[in-house]
């Protein structure tokens, strides 16, 4: 099963989805497509091609979300799939800086109340819905800070932040460190809630200092917007320059070294794999006009995790550590490099259990 976000070519299915989910005239074509324009998001999940559930996103204030139109198709229910939508609208919300989360269902639906409950939602209050015997029951729901990992164990309790062996938690290991610059991180969405990401070891590292940012596709978010607006920092944009097109914005190390004695920088970096990357540069026109750093690396990762172990390719906390250095940070790059070779032991030693 794959979440991913809504297309034009999908909307129709959609319609058609939660038309069977509900009831016939549930929502119309011309619905649905105003709904997105008003800033709703919507995600579908795909089994193989097929779009078998959905959510929307509704953004209502600055830290506020709501989920709206849930729906997982008859044949696919009470497969897990309603949670996973769920948590994906909700780790949406967490990245781009929400801390509340709001819904509303039908009621009498004992089942979906407790589901509601047990994926920690707080009842609210009811009201009569319409010209009908039925009533709507708002719930709410305070999101934390960072999102939920994936258990990395099946065999063990994980921690429900990071996703490691309860035993082996990466959360409480890493070091408290600051720095006069700053890291941006844009993070690609399949990189939400995988154990393998490195870039949350930057913001676990450096609290006060690192922002991290889901990217979507066709919106910018509100807070990267001010972050990128900000212009206490000189802006650096990770990424080698090798396409041409690319070239004239290149930047030397020497150049940042330079810059680094008189202004603060902010370094954003692009957090997925090296395709989402790419995708992310080609798609972001707010990223177009920021210099680039190719740190041109020549040694190779310490990084197993995944298969991309071409020369230079290193992971996103090892871009981070790097960049200290550069710098003149190298406590901190120290500190942070420590950090990341435990985050790796305890990930085997997660794997193992
Ligand atoms: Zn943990």
């Amino acid at each position: 099963m794959k979440i991913r976000p809504l297309k034009k070519e999908d909307y129709t299915d959609c319609v058609h989805l939660l038309n069977q989910s509900f009831d016939e005239k549930y929502i119309s074509l011309e619905q649905l497509e105003k709904e997105i324009l008003k800033n709703t998001l919507f995600y579908g999940a795909f089994e193989k091609s097929e779009l078998i559930g959905c959510v929307g996103l509704l953004q209502k204030s600055e830290e506020s979300y709501k989920i709206v139109r849930l729906a997982v198709h008859p044949n696919y229910r009470h497969k897990g799939y309603g949670e996973k939508l769920i948590a994906h609208a909700e780790n949406t919300a967490i990245l781009n800086g929400g801390t509340k989360m709001s819904l509303a269902f039908l009621v009498p639906n004992e089942s979906l109340k407790n589901w509601y409950l047990n994926l920690g939602y707080e009842m609210e209050k009811t009201k009569k819905y319409k010209n009908t015997e039925k009533s709507i029951c708002f719930a709410k729901k305070k999101l934390p800070k960072t999102p939920p990992y994936g258990g990395l164990n099946k065999r063990v309790p994980c921690c429900s932040q990071c996703g490691f062996p309860e035993k082996v938690c990466i959360c409480k290991i890493h070091p408290k460190l600051a720095s006069p610059n700053k890291f941006v991180i844009i993070m690609h969405p399949e990189e939400v809630g995988r154990t393998t990401n490195t870039g949350r070891l930057i913001k676990n590292a450096f609290p006060n200092n690192t922002e991290i940012f889901y990217w979507h596709r066709t919106t910018i978010n509100y807070n990267l917007k001010k972050a990128l607006k900000d212009n206490d920092y000189h802006k650096i944009l990770v990424f080698p320059p090798d396409k041409e097109e690319y070239d004239h914005k290149a930047i030397s190390r020497d150049m940042i070294k330079e810059i680094s004695t008189d202004k603060n920088i902010m370094f954003i970096i692009l957090d997925g794999t090296w395709k989402e990357a790419r995708k992310i540069l080609k798609k972001s026109s707010y990223l177009k006009d920021i210099q680039m750093l190719d740190l041109d690396i020549d040694f190779k990762t310490e990084y197993y995790l995944r298969r991309n172990k071409d020369l230079g390719h290193i992971c996103t906390v090892e871009v981070a550590i790097e960049l200290l250095k550069l710098v003149g940070e190298s406590e901190n790059a120290h500190e942070l490099h420590k950090y990341f070779q435990s985050f790796l032991l305890r990930y085997d030693q997660g794997r193992r259990m």
